[in-house]
């Protein structure tokens, strides 16, 4: 029988699972030819169109010829993940029909063991070089991945500020050499994959049902799940990610624009704190927020150290229309609303800071969290007994970066506290690991 090698994607652009699926498929390299079922001249040519009318889409049509038909019901996996993963059946449908792709298409997605000494869930830096730890001193060691190793830190164009790149390095690059070095070491990296219910086993295990049905005993868990940022759409950016425009911001950053003009997009008090913190070394701040006013978005104490400070300049009603510079960023396009006027801003700097949500996928009700949502870890754990949240019940204070399940580690982003950054969560990364070999050694 004669067999196609080739993989095709058949959808419309503006089918829900496309954009999603194709990242999916480029991040973990596979290729595949993309068909919009509307305007390829094949598709008419060949009488086909009734014929996929009467398909779910998008169709993946496998190198062996057999056909994936999209999910019953889709739920954005980068959106708000849902309060309660097991519950919400169009979240599920959309997980599993993902796994079934993975594996289909011949990605890794089925763990070689049913136990594992260290469960990492997310695949970003911290989960990743956790996973390089621990494989390298023995442990046996599964990274569970829901989309493409290397996280966020994977679709950032160049990151120039990770120690030993002096020239800067695409984050694809980053994510496939600490993919392959995790690889290298034994760790096994399961991607399409999410969890479905964990459940605690005698002796301080965990049973984990994963999406595709399979089963893995844990001894102990490092949470790495990352934010999810909102992106600042306008011409530009993207390109210059990491070149000038930044998502979040650090104390290092301020420091690095030293006598430097600066732009924060954003109205919350994460923008206001950006901007103070920058006003301490920059040349000039301009806060630019696209609603009316800040009065509620921000808090008071906020919004008066901003008017106090003669470097920050507030512009409302002002949305960046498109940025550019040679080679890194040196200008935005902004535009009034209220008086539909353009103007330009010269800036070294531009720092989105317009929201994001940890992603804590099916570990709500069972990790403490914030309130923002964040993991909560460590001696942060032991105060606010009024919480609903889970609650620390040892007697022994819980470790670093523990959670408020002994033995659950957490890493990166996605905890309370951290500092949003790739070194950073590469630290915490290894740091957990040191931590895991002390639970599993007895406390
Ligand atoms: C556009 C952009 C540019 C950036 N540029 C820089 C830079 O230049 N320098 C710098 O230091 N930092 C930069 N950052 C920040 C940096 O990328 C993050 O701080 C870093 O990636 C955090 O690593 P992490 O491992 O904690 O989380 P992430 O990198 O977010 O990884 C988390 C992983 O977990 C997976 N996941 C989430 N939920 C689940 C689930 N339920 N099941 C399974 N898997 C799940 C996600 O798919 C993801 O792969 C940038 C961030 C963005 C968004």
């Amino acid at each position: 029988m004669a067999r196609s090698r080739a993989v095709y994607v058949l959808g419309r652009p503006t089918t829900r699972a496309v954009p999603e699926l194709r990242s999916f498929l480029d991040r973990n390299g596979v290729s595949y030819t993309w068909i919009d079922v509307d305007g390829d001249a094949l598709v008419g040519l060949l009488g086909a169109r009734e014929r996929i009318d009467t398909l779910r889409l998008p169709v993946v049509l496998c190198a062996d010829g057999t056909a994936i038909e999209g999910p019953e019901a889709y739920h954005e996996p980068l959106a708000a993940p849902p309060p309660h993963i097991a519950a919400d059946v169009a979240y599920l449908t959309g997980a599993r029909w993902r796994a079934e792709v993975a594996e289909r298409l011949g990605l890794s997605t089925r763990p070689a063991h049913d136990v594992y000494d260290l469960f990492v869930l997310g695949g970003g830096p911290a989960g990743l070089t956790a996973a390089v730890y621990a494989a390298s001193e023995g442990l046996r060691t599964v990274v569970v991945e829901r989309h493409a190793a290397g996280g966020q830190a994977g679709t950032s164009g160049r990151i120039e500020n990770y120690l030993g790149f002096p020239e800067g390095v695409s984050g694809a690059e980053l994510a496939d050499a600490a993919h392959r070095q995790a690889l290298r070491f034994g760790a096994e990296i399961l991607v399409g994959v999410e969890v479905v219910r964990g459940e605690p086993q005698a002796g301080g295990a965990a049973r984990i049902d994963l999406t595709n049905g399979s089963t893995v005993e844990i001894r102990t868990g490092l949470i790495a799940t990352g934010v999810h940022y909102r992106r600042l759409q306008a011409p530009g950016v993207d390109e210059l990610l990491g070149v000038g425009v930044h998502y979040g911001a650090s104390p290092n950053d301020a420091v690095a624009h030293t006598g430097l003009d600066v732009a924060v997009v954003g109205a919350a008090n994460s923008a206001g704190q950006a901007a103070l913190q920058l006003a301490e070394h920059a040349r000039s701040v301009t806060l630019l927020v696209r609603g009316d006013s800040l009065e509620r978005s921000m808090s008071r104490y906020l919004r008066t150290r901003i008017e106090e400070r003669a470097n920050v300049d507030v512009r409302l009603a002002t949305e960046v229309e498109s940025a550019s510079g040679g080679g890194r960023l040196e200008e935005l396009v902004l535009r009034e609303r209220r008086r539909a006027e353009r103007s330009t801003l010269r800036v070294d700097g531009l720092f989105v800071l317009i929201g994001g949500e940890p992603l804590t996928g099916g570990v709500e009700g069972w990790l403490r969290r914030d309130d923002r949502g964040f993991l909560v870890t460590g001696a942060d754990l032991l105060g606010d007994s009024a919480s609903a949240e889970p609650r620390w019940e040892l007697e022994r204070p819980p470790m670093l970066l523990e959670s408020s399940e002994p033995g659950v580690f957490v890493a990166g982003d996605v905890r309370h506290g951290s500092v949003k950054r790739v070194a950073s969560a590469v630290g915490e990364g290894a740091m957990a690991v040191q931590l895991v070999h002390r639970h599993l050694a007895g406390g």
